[in-house]
């Protein structure tokens, strides 16, 4: 099978601090007990599995907002994830006396910075942004006039009867494709709007690796459903190259039935994928032969050991 290795891939700076903040607090023992994250460390479950097996307790609960899962908290050591959190429940963890790292990225923390500017100068924000996503949830805590915008429905329905000048930024793992069809919506309607493309560099920069690849059959991007760049990455696979693109959490993912009719296969990983769940997959591909039985079983030989 030929494989394309797409670069870059895999870990980015974020998602690199938030775990050597974990780790540190792991190893030091003068952090408080229990180690809680409060949500995904960095959206990848492997990850979370792997600092299980040193205590870390993930709370992670689709239904609770961050403020609500803080209450669950008693004691110990809490770690913000690369997402972002409120000031909010910053102000609650010190009220509960717990010790706490936030592990924001800073690409994150430069919207925030932004959006606090543009409020106070005056101007009504507009925040692009995924339903149920931590990052949104931090941002839109900032203020409750910031209008969050989720799909092209949203643009179109949304309306703002203020003079205020307009400002429209938006989540950092976004991908271009998500963003031109609701930009232009919105500057049909405010064509005097002012807008900050907060996508990151990180994210970029994978994306161009998929819209620049050579011609193949297949596309697997190995990450965990609930990472948002990798599933962008999956879908500008598909958008720009119209190539079949699959998400995969690892190598036990892979259905033979998709390698069967190939011959080409690129794989690219998300910024919270890590390296070693990606090399299996690509060792894989590289050796497996449609004509040899012996090269099809997919059985991932990594331990939660050799994930941090
Ligand atoms: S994907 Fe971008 S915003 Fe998210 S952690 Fe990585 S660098 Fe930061």
């Amino acid at each position: 099978m030929k494989v394309i290795d797409l670069t870059p891939r895999g870990y980015c700076h974020g998602v690199k601090n938030a775990l050597a903040i974990v780790k540190k607090v792991v190893k030091d023992q003068s952090y408080p007990r229990p180690i809680y994250v409060l949500g995904q460390i960095v959206h990848n479950e492997k990850i979370t599995k792997a600092f299980e097996t040193f205590g870390v307790i993930s709370l992670d609960q689709k239904d609770k907002t961050r403020l609500e899962m803080i209450e669950e908290i008693q004691e110990g050591t809490v770690i913000f994830t690369a997402h972002g959190i409120s000031n909010q429940v910053i102000s609650r963890a010190k009220e509960k006396g717990l010790t706490f790292l936030n592990a924001t990225c800073r690409d994150v923390l430069k919207v925030h910075k932004a959006v606090k500017e543009k409020l106070l100068s005056g101007y009504q924000i507009i925040y692009i942004g995924h339903q149920d996503h931590p990052e949104p949830e931090a941002i839109l805590a900032i203020s409750p006039d910031i209008i969050f915008i989720t799909n092209e429905k949203d643009a179109l329905l949304c309306h703002i009867d203020n003079q205020k000048p307009i400002f429209v930024t938006n989540q950092t793992t976004l991908s271009i494709y998500d963003i031109e069809s609701i930009l232009s919506i919105l500057r049909t309607k405010y064509p005097d709007l002012i807008f900050d493309d907060d996508i990151c560099d990180a994210t970029k920069v994978r994306q161009q690796a998929v819209m620049d690849q050579e011609k193949v059959d297949l596309m697997l991007v190995v990450g965990d459903p609930m990472s948002s760049n990798s599933n962008k990455l999956a879908s500008v696979g598909t958008k720009s190259k119209g190539v079949t693109s699959y998400l995969i959490q690892g190598v036990e993912d892979i259905q033979i039935e998709w390698l069967k009719p190939i011959d080409s296969v690129s794989v690219t990983s998300g910024a919270s994928t890590p390296t070693v769940v990606t090399e299996e997959v690509i060792s894989y591909l590289k050796q497996f032969s449609k004509n040899d039985l012996k090269t099809w079983d997919h059985s991932s030989k990594i331990s939660l050991s050799d994930i941090l």
